[in-house]
């Protein structure tokens, strides 16, 4: 009794650790065990546990004024949504800060709606955007979905699907045939919705939590033109791919993607306090001045996360991003040899978000890959994440469960990835 509950598609086999420091890319229990961390903590402190510039920011910050009302200005906050747009695509001008990824979906909704004057958003099946009452109705992830339906609001909203190769409907040759398939069905779904009753497409650039897959080349220039015929704002989540994760501050701009709205959360503090936002275009930016936010909340754009965020931004900036850009082929090519183990389906992703699939990737009906209701006391995956725990490595659990997710802090160094890889390898021959 007393204890703090654990969502229950978060709960692993073995008893929830208990960590209580941590240092770099790695955490220490309270027992004094040590774990690489390449799953940054549910994919949030990208400066890694000991960021003691980041420490100082905040308790400068909170010794100054803890807290100022977002009726009146910070200068940290103000600091902060400023080199924000400046590390964003270009036109975007605008931040309004919220607390959680989720609060930042809504707070997106919410203006997008607001502007377009137009209920509906468009999302990806096997995608997430939070589990409130109303980022839920956007998540799109299948397992999720089925606890959600009894959670958030009915959707209302519309899915189509990802521009996925081994486990959708599309018969492509080539990834740029793919894209072109999954960018025809998004139109089809749009124009059976009804284009004026869609104010906005949310997409992870690169989707997270959901599998760390990368779009084929291409399909977020189509998706970008559908949008801009069809008059649909488009929003990228960035909550997982934003702050270097990828290799650049923002997701999309791996994709060359200029996106109406960014949403972001986890990694712009680091984690080391809560905070999450919305930047937004100059067009909504201008319409937010002319016509006021639609609502607030008490501890968006909190000055000690926002200062918490400023820190964080000067160490991306200081290296961390070029770390990830220096490791990424490093950290790809070492996953890639598990390609020789026959369980292992795929390896994809991208920067430091990375995602091993399981399963036969030659099957007609792969239950085992795609099917949602995997009976979780038969996951061999979690058998597989329980392998590298006892070795000292802590990975994520992909959602649906037949991936293991790679996603390690920033500050990760070869050696680090070489020790983690290792471990997974040696988890898979242990588990298959
Ligand atoms: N969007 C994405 C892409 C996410 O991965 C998450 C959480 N993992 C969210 C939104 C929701 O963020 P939060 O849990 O902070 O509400």
């Amino acid at each position: 009794m007393g204890n703090a509950a654990i969502p229950h598609w978060y709960e692993p086999k073995h008893e929830p650790d208990t960590f209580v420091e941590g240092e770099g890319a790695r955490v220490y229990n309270d027992e004094g065990e040590e774990y690489l961390d390449f799953v940054s903590q549910l994919y949030c402190v990208n400066a890694g546990h000991s960021q003691q510039h980041i420490v100082d920011a905040m308790t400068e910050q909170a010794e100054k004024i803890p807290y100022v009302s977002s009726g009146s200005r910070n200068p940290q906050r103000d600091r902060l949504a400023r080199r924000l747009t400046e590390k964003a695509p270009p036109n975007m001008s605008n931040v309004v800060f919220s607390i959680s990824g989720s609060e930042a979906n809504e707070t997106a909704m919410q203006i997008v709606r607001d502007y377009q004057d137009a209920p509906k958003i468009l999302t990806r099946w096997r995608s997430y955007h939070g589990a409130t009452y109303g980022a839920g109705a956007l998540t799109g992830e299948p397992s999720t979905r089925t606890v959600l339906e009894k959670h958030s609001a009915a959707s209302g909203h519309a899915k189509f699907l990802p521009p996925l190769d081994f486990c959708g409907p599309f018969d492509a040759d080539t990834p740029e045939e793919l894209g072109e398939q999954a960018a025809d069905h998004l139109e089809w779904v749009i124009r059976n919705e009804g284009p004026d009753s869609i104010a906005a497409l949310f997409t992870e650039p690169i989707a997270g939590s959901s599998g760390a897959y990368p779009a084929p080349p291409g399909y977020f220039d189509r998706v970008r033109e559908i949008c801009d015929e069809h008059d649909i704002l488009l929003v990228a989540d960035e909550v997982i791919t934003g702050f270097g994760r990828c290799g650049e501050w923002f997701g999309v701009q791996t994709e060359d993607l200029q996106p109406d709205v960014i949403t972001f959360a986890k990694g712009v503090t680091s984690s080391y306090a809560p905070l999450a936002g919305a930047i937004v275009s100059e067009e909504l930016g201008d319409y937010l001045e002319r016509e006021g936010l639609p609502v607030g909340q008490t501890f968006a754009g909190h000055p000690v996360s926002c200062a918490a965020a400023n820190a964080a931004m000067d160490v991306y900036g200081d290296g961390l991003i070029r770390n990830v850009r220096d490791l990424e082929g490093h950290l790809e090519s070492h996953l890639r040899e598990l390609e020789e183990f026959p369980k292992v389906a795929e390896v994809r992703g991208r920067g430091f978000l990375w995602s091993v699939d399981f399963g036969d990737p030659d099957a007609e009906d792969n239950a085992f890959l795609f099917d949602p209701r995997v009976d979780e006391g038969d996951n061999p995956i979690e058998t597989l994440r329980e392998h590298a725990h006892d070795r000292g490595v802590v990975f994520g659990a992909g959602r649906p469960d037949t991936q293991v997710l790679i996603c390690p802090p920033l500050c990760a160094t070869r050696e680090e990835i070489d020790e983690a890889v290792d471990v997974l390898a040696e988890s898979i021959d242990a588990t298959f």
